[in-house]
């Protein structure tokens, strides 16, 4: 057994990004300024967008997403139970009300035949997540979307990588909502982006997270000479930090690199586990690219010897550190009480939530962590 504890999530930071961080504090600008604006041009560059507007996390994204969208009390917005509580979270921040579509068993993504039978006149806009970077039916959420005149934002917290049928992930609607948290794909500590089909929406979501301050006001003490900025609504305070933004502009250098690493990673997990009585993450679809964020496995009890909840802690005692991605929505009593949600309502994502465990899967790995991770499940589960 290693002696070393392996961090989930832990994130790969290089001396580079260390640099650029320490330049900015040195250049006396660390706040929302020129970094961030580059980081915006160079998010939009990668993913093929027309805007990035940059915020403080995804949750921001979402919620301003939703509130730009012009979607508020009364009106409802379709998402996935097998989501971080924050997508659900956003929804009703906006004042709007969320509704689940169970996910597909097998892509554990929300299903379009699913989505289609809880459309009502109320319904606005579906929420779509990248579950662990593997990419959503689009088609069929794209026609659905069109015929019933919906607005589509992308979660993309998972998927910065990720492309279906050529088309990268974020820019299929009106808006794709991107993390930088410190367990994502490309990391800030705390950030967010938004892509913006529409010049109008992106102006929108510039002032929306600036205190609702007439747009560029970050500019205001800038060598230009002071500007006066106006309030034209009551906005909120999530706008990126350069300091923040520092780090990802580093960090997007690599994407690819790291990208390709956690290939590498998901293919030696799928190759060393497939003999086990686990289920593995499903082959990627064709004509898409997985995100690989997320290297999830099944735990049910009859098969592999162990419940979900043992094998966490066993995990755990081999020094290997674990995750749950997600338990579903219904489970949490907030959202049984407000919304009445049950878990049964949502077969899939209930059995998926009660079994799935994702495994260490950062570009920081070393082939020997990797090693021990295998080495752990192999200890741990029923051969
Ligand atoms: C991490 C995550 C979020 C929230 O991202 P933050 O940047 O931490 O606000 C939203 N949705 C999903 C699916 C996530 O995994």
């Amino acid at each position: 057994m290693r002696s070393e504890f392996l961090i989930f999530g832990s994130p790969r930071i290089a001396e580079d990004e260390i640099e650029e961080v320490v330049s900015c504090l040195r250049s006396g600008w660390i706040g929302t300024g020129p970094r961030v604006a580059e980081f915006e041009r160079r998010v939009a560059a990668y993913k093929g967008a027309e805007h990035a507007v940059a915020v403080n996390s995804c949750t921001a994204a979402l919620h301003l997403s939703i509130l730009a969208a012009g979607i508020g009390p009364g009106d409802e917005v379709i998402t996935t139970p097998l989501t971080f509580c924050a997508t659900v979270n956003a929804i009703l921040h906006a004042g709007a009300t969320p509704v689940l579509a169970d996910v597909d068993p097998v892509s554990m993504n929300i299903d379009p035949e699913q989505v289609q039978a809880k459309i009502t006149p109320r319904t606005k806009a579906i929420l779509p997540v990248h579950f662990a970077g593997r990419a959503c039916a689009m088609t069929g959420l794209c026609q659905l979307a069109a015929t019933h005149n919906l607005t589509i934002i992308e979660d993309c917290a998972h998927a910065i990588e990720t492309t279906y049928q050529g088309r990268t992930a974020g820019t299929f609607g009106d808006f794709g909502c991107f993390s930088f948290y410190v367990t994502k794909n490309v990391i800030t500590g705390e950030g967010g982006m938004i892509l913006a089909r529409k010049p109008e929406h992106a102006a929108r979501l510039k002032v929306l997270a600036l205190h609702g301050m007439s747009s560029d006001a970050w500019k205001r003490f800038g060598d230009e000479g002071y500007k006066h900025y106006l309030v034209t609504e009551a906005g909120f305070k999530y706008n990126m930090m350069d300091l923040q933004a520092a780090l990802g502009l580093r960090q997007l250098d690599k994407v690819e690199e790291y990208w390709h690493r956690r290939a590498e990673i998901w293919a030696r997990y799928m190759d060393a586990l497939s003999d086990l009585p686990l289920e593995l993450p499903a082959p990627v679809e064709p004509d898409t690219r997985h995100g690989y964020h997320l290297f999830t496995v099944l735990v049910e009890e009859e098969r592999a010897g162990i419940s979900r909840d043992a094998f966490l802690g066993a995990m755990t005692a081999q020094k290997i550190g674990v995750g749950v991605h997600y338990l579903s929505l219904p489970e949490h009593p907030y959202y049984q009480e407000r919304l009445g949600w049950k878990p049964e309502d949502y077969p899939q994502a209930k059995r998926i939530g009660r079994q799935i465990v994702s495994l260490p899967l950062s570009a920081k790995l070393t082939d020997q962590d990797v090693a021990d991770v295998i080495e752990a499940v192999r200890t741990v589960v029923r051969r």
